[in-house]
């Protein structure tokens, strides 16, 4: 039968978190034999979470690990002084590794199929992507549109094989791609129990400080007609502007706070 793709999402309390995880959820759905890890970034579960998941109608974990506040970026900060969501997908990352080791026999052995990948709650991902990923042997890779200041970056695949990346910045990083580029399989995980994300990785090494150890650059997968479709796009939501919500709130005349949005 089909390989499972675990999809492990960091997420955090803001306005549009629902709105995110709906929209996510929503394309999940469509995708057969996929497990979606959700990792909060939060000290404790939330109930707004732990409603949507089970009403949702995926098959999930729900997790939890808050950002040290040394690491994470303060109100004010350029979004890129430091990377977000990395200390979540290590949760993911270590519960898949618990669960693995735990799981014998036919469930044990599916396991071992699997794929994983790092799914942020604000991208645009199409159906096509997954089947795309559901073949991955060690670590396979597509263009990812909207990003780094481009239309897209992508790895350019000559005669088969990644020979470069077209990226807009720092081509010669061990692995200049994006977190929604690639996916590993589940049996690469387990057997490198120390690969992490770097919290404290220079701008734009956080996917290297992953990558690098896993595999080589010859070794990459092409998928989506060898990097020549876009199936996702790092696409970004903007906050949305609560003018007249504060004017009113202060007439004790805003929205009732016991509506979940
Ligand atoms: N994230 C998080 N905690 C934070 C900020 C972000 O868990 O304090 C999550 C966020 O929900 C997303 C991922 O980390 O799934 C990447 O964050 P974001 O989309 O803001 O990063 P960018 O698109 O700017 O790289
Ligand atoms: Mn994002």
């Amino acid at each position: 039968h089909l390989p499972t793709i675990y999809v492990i999402t960091p997420t955090y309390a803001r306005l549009v978190q629902k709105a995110e995880l709906t929209r996510l959820s929503q394309t999940f759905l469509h995708v057969p034999q996929l497990h979606w890890v959700v990792v909060e970034d939060s000290d404790k579960p939330t109930a707004l979470v732990r409603d949507f998941l089970s009403a949702s109608g995926v098959a999930y974990t729900q997790l939890h690990t808050l950002t040290p506040k040394e690491r994470k970026l303060q109100d004010g900060d350029p979004s890129w002084l430091k990377p977000r969501g990395a200390e979540q997908r290590n949760e993911g990352l270590r519960w898949l590794r618990e669960t693995a080791s735990a799981t014998k026999g036919q469930q044990g052995a599916a396991m071992e199929t699997s794929v994983v990948y790092f799914a942020d709650d604000d991208n645009t991902y199409s159906l096509m992507l997954f089947e795309e990923m559901r073949s991955t042997q060690r670590v396979s890779v597509w263009p990812v549109g909207l990003v780094g200041g481009m239309r897209f970056e992508r790895p350019v695949v000559d005669k088969g094989k990644v020979v470069r990346f077209h990226t807009g910045w720092r081509p010669n990083r061990p692995f200049p791609l994006d977190m929604a580029g690639f996916a590993v399989s589940l049996r690469l995980v387990l057997t490198n129990p120390d690969a992490r994300f770097d919290g404290d990785a220079q701008m734009g090494f956080l996917e290297s400080s992953f990558l690098q150890g896993l595999v080589t650059m010859e070794e990459l997968e092409p998928k989506a007609d060898m990097c020549t479709k876009v199936l996702v796009w790092h696409t970004r939501t903007e906050k949305p502007k609560m003018k007249r919500e504060d004017a009113l709130q202060k007439q004790g005349l805003g929205s009732d706070p016991k509506v979940e949005v």
